[in-house]
């Protein structure tokens, strides 16, 4: 056991089916009059659904958020919240949607209620980005972390079953580094544990019926676990390089995950052992870099880089941009093994 200090910083966490219609007492808890509503134009009509729950505290809808937050979307969701004189944000959808309120109340300090509906756990991280002339910059600050996160199961029914896979692997992640994190702890590791044994349970559940309510309450209760994780410890390789991948190659972002944590496992699997044993003992498998691989091909999800786009050509550079930033991780980061990692994952080879 080594030392450790622990400060969890947490927001109010309100879960339930059905939970969404909170949305109206959370703005007046925080003491705001008028709430702007945000989502992606794909999921318009649910922050229509947002607005007439909040009654005379809305302030209207801006349905335009993109991935990767680029700076124009933030600069023309600025315009909006002044113009409504807006004093809250209610981010309704998954990390994008979350990613865009987060930027906002970075420099504003406008306080964001969101309600999640995908398992990306954005919303119980201080971690922030924004893409600017095809550069993503990120940072951590405590002004973005949401006051208050409404987590409703209901809302996530309908996500496809092929995104819930990578979402739910993408909230396992968050767990599996958080296990071997410099500035771990025994509440955090309990949180990660439990975080991944539930989405990785819900998964058979949801192939079978994604719309089974008990399992995607299972699946969401996780990925808070999974996020919370996230927003306490320092993350290592897996997350760097799923980072500079998605970033210098335009991967998206879950399946991405999906496809790098193993091999990212199998990297850092001698050099903390126990951490793998928890995590193979949550998949229910006998090792961690073959369980996260047998989970996502077991529910059909991409595990290859080359099947979500990635060019055989761009590997060494994509192993001399991994090695360009040094960041605690349990095996030091070394060129060779990286590039090899690398070639696995685009091969999409099993590990042991
Ligand atoms: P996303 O937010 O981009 O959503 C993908 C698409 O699915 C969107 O069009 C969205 O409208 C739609 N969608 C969301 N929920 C749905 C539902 N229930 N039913 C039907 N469609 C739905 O994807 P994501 O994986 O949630 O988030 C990825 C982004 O979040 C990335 O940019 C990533 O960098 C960021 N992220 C940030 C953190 C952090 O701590 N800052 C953590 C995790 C992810």
């Amino acid at each position: 056991m080594h030392d450790f200090v622990l400060q969890m910083r947490m927001p109010r966490v309100v879960f339930g089916a059905g939970s969404l219609k909170q949305v109206r007492h959370e703005v007046e808890l925080i003491g705001a009059e008028r709430a702007l509503v945000l989502s992606t134009p794909g999921q318009k009509a649910l922050a229509e659904r947002v607005v007439g729950l909040l009654g005379p505290h809305a302030a209207g809808v801006f349905s335009a958020a993109a991935m990767h937050v680029p700076v124009e979307t933030v600069n023309a969701a600025e315009d909006v919240v002044q113009s409504v004189d807006a004093n809250c944000l209610v981010a309704i959808g998954g990390g994008s949607t979350t990613g865009l309120a987060k930027a906002l109340a970075l420099d504003s300090g406008v306080p964001v209620i969101a309600i999640p509906t995908t398992y990306a756990g954005s919303e119980m991280t201080t971690m922030y980005g924004l893409t600017e002339g095809g550069a993503k910059r990120t940072g951590r600050d405590a002004a973005v972390l949401p006051r208050s996160v409404i987590y409703d199961p209901e809302l996530s029914l309908g996500l496809p079953f092929t995104v819930t896979v990578v979402s739910a692997i993408n909230a396992i992640a968050h767990a599996a580094e958080g296990l071997y994190a410099p500035d771990g702890n025994p509440v955090i590791d309990l949180f990660a544990e439990e975080g991944i044994r539930k989405c990785a349970a819900a998964l058979p559940r949801l192939q079978r019926d994604p719309r089974d309510l008990g399992a995607r309450g299972d699946a969401l209760v996780g990925a808070w676990m999974c996020g919370t994780v996230m927003g306490s410890v320092t993350v290592g390789l897996h997350h760097k390089l799923c980072h500079t991948l998605g970033g210098s190659f335009g991967l998206p972002h879950a399946e991405l995950h999906t496809v790098v944590l193993p091999h990212a496992l199998a990297y850092n699997a001698p050099a903390v052992p126990e951490a793998m044993r928890k995590i193979a003992a949550a998949l229910q498998a006998s090792s961690a870099p073959a369980g996260v691989f047998d989970l996502a091909a077991r529910h059909g999800a991409a595990t290859s880089l080359q099947a979500i786009g990635m060019q055989r050509a761009d590997l060494d550079r994509a192993a001399d941009l991994a090695m360009q930033s040094q960041y605690p991780n349990p095996r030091p980061l070394e060129r060779a093994p990286l590039r090899e990692l690398l070639q696995r994952a685009w091969e999409g080879a099993r590990p042991d």
